[in-house]
């Protein structure tokens, strides 16, 4: 064998690597991003701008995407039981998880805007998770479901006072042990169970009261949760039966008496993607909870807090979806094929100008959408916000997966390669559209707010009519939306061909108000007036793909 090595080396080195491009690391993911910086200002949030830039200088340094990277790859471990056979029900997580949860919970994407409220402080926050989900989205699931548990857990006024300090908290702490011990907590949810997820009326855990029944009493919950996230939570907002129906509940980890409460975790979810975040399934044997909200009025409380993840999730499809653009843009800026770079070539400037459109359109909604939860109490804005959050979710999460299958393309067979990016992304994508209430849900919650809450679509008819005159294509497609609804109740059956005119109208009315020229004028022309096909890649001519194209390549 010896011989065999010495007598191939005798030929020397075989090949020298040319025509590989770089890794994408060690910049900006916020200064690189000027339609990113030119939406948080026109929603409101220009004073964050600065913390923004370092934030996203943070997070695009080497050293952080590589922890995205080894998150990843070691997916958490559950130890049910310890050595002696006792309960343990404890999660394990890389460390790579530890500091990438420290960086987003230091950044306050947990609770900032509940913590320390502003105007464009809901705006603020969502800018930064758009930013972190390109480095890492799983970190994301505790994160969001934190987010949104704030304004359900105010509905109980002494378990607020307890808990909102800890969530609050900007240190993030990973210890096991009871909240009353630690420095944060972190808020989770469980709504799915084995016979169904959707119809959450077909929960069949029950629970029991403990002594006097009704908001703030104890119950103890019998039952199971199919799907339960980040079951390192220190508590969550649960659903389960009561003899009023389906009522909330909030249940610590650990019981008042200092001792692990009996939610049992049964095995982790062996999922397609989002590997860094554990997803459980877990039985409740006799878990102690706290009912939140009025017994039987459950499903409001925890949609309540369904809402804001919706929002996160099309913020978070909206990020993964600008992080592939980008690893696209930096291998076709740094590879030739056919004596020129791939950015040079024509056919792929539309690709990659057609993606770009597709993603400033999906950032720039999401913005909009964050800042009307800026405004809760003004009623156009909750109204915009009811309609809008379904709708915003189903279609960004739905053009993620394909956009992301377009990206990894860019990168021809390395980006099929593991050692890459683009498969840790690609696999990321469809779980936005999943979880937090599934596509078809979610258009049929539009044609429900449109049809029982017409304020919900006067607010964003009056957003579209805004716009009006601005483009004649755009223009034309509003009319043509408008009898959708006039004088007609929608049929569930178009439920998606309505929300996907809807979404495309609005990210029209939004663009065609501050997108740049170039982008403005693609979008009219291919998502507004049909001049484009099905994939990524046919923008119709006239269109300044190049300069587009150019644009969006980071470094
Ligand atoms: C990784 C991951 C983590 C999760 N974490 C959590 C968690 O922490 N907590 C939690 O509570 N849940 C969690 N979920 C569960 C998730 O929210 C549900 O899977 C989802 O809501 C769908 O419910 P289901 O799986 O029961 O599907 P079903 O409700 O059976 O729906 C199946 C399909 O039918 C469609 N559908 C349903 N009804 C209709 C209708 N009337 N008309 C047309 N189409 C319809 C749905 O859109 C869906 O596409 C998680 C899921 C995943 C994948």
């Amino acid at each position: 064998m010896a011989q065999d090595v010495t007598h191939i080396s005798e030929f020397g080195q075989t090949h020298s690597v040319t025509n590989q491009p770089p890794p994408l690391a060690d910049y900006d993911l916020f200064a690189v991003d000027r339609a990113l910086a030119g939406a948080v200002v026109a929603e409101g949030a220009g004073w964050a701008v600065s913390a923004l830039s370092s934030f996203g200088a943070r997070l695009g340094q080497a050293d952080m995407l590589r922890q995205g990277e080894l998150a990843n790859r070691n997916s958490p471990i559950l130890h049910t039981f310890d050595r002696y056979g006792h309960r343990r029900d404890e999660v394990e997580f890389h460390p790579a998880w530890h500091r990438l949860m420290t960086l987003a919970v230091g950044e306050g994407l947990h609770s900032a805007p509940w913590a320390e409220p502003r105007i464009g402080a809901h705006v603020a926050r969502a800018a930064g998770v758009y930013l972190m989900c390109q480095v890492e989205a799983g970190v994301q699931c505790p994160v969001t479901m934190t987010y949104g548990s704030v304004p359900a857990l105010k509905r109980q006024p002494d378990i607020a006072a307890q808990w909102l300090p800890r969530i609050y908290s900007k240190t993030y702490d990973q210890a096991f042990r009871p909240a009353s011990e630690k420095s944060s907590a972190l808020i989770g949810m469980g709504m799915t169970e084995k016979q169904g997820g959707s119809d959450l009326r077909a929960n069949s855990t029950r629970a029991e009261p403990v002594g006097p029944r009704g908001p703030g009493e104890a119950y103890r919950l019998i039952g199971h949760k199919w799907f339960f996230s980040a079951p390192m939570c220190d508590a969550f907002l649960v659903l389960a039966q009561t003899a009023a129906g389906p009522s909330c509940f909030f249940l610590p980890r650990w019981t008042p008496g200092g001792e692990r409460n009996a939610i049992h975790i049964q095995r982790l979810k062996d999922k397609l993607g989002n590997r860094s975040n554990a997803s459980s399934e877990v039985e409740f044997n006799g878990a102690l909870g706290w009912m939140i909200g009025d017994e039987g009025r459950g499903i409001p409380t925890i949609i309540e807090m369904a809402n804001y993840t919706r929002l996160d999730c099309a913020l978070g499809s909206s990020g993964l979806m600008r992080q592939a653009l980008a690893q696209a843009a930096h291998h076709a800026a740094n590879r030739t094929t056919f004596q020129r770079k791939l950015i040079d070539q024509p056919l792929m400037q539309n690709v990659i100008a057609d993606m770009t459109v597709e993603v400033e359109a999906a950032m720039r909604l999401s913005l909009r959408l964050a800042r009307s939860y800026d405004r809760p109490d003004d009623p156009a804005e909750a109204s915009f916000a009811r309609l809008v959050t379904p709708a915003a979710k189903y279609w960004i999460c739905k053009r993620a997966p394909a956009l992301a299958a377009e990206a990894m393309e860019v990168l021809g067979g390395n980006g099929y390669v593991e050692e890459g990016p683009m498969p840790r992304l690609y696999r990321e994508m469809p779980v936005n559209s999943i979880w937090e209430g599934s596509g078809n849900i979610m258009c049929l919650d539009v044609l429900r707010a449109a049809t029982r809450t017409p304020d919900s679509l006067d607010a964003v008819m009056a957003e579209l009519r805004s716009a009006n005159g601005a483009d004649r294509r755009f223009d034309a497609f509003c009319g043509r939306l408008e009898s959708d609804f006039t004088g007609r109740t929608p049929h569930e059956g178009e439920a998606r061909r309505i929300v996907e005119r809807l979404v495309l109208a609005l990210q029209g009315a939004l663009l065609l108000k501050d997108g740049t020229g170039g982008i403005v004028d693609a979008f009219c022309a291919s998502r507004l007036d049909g001049a484009s096909g099905r994939a990524f890649g046919t923008l119709p001519g006239g269109i300044d793909a190049a300069r587009i194209a150019r644009a969006v390549v980071p470094l």
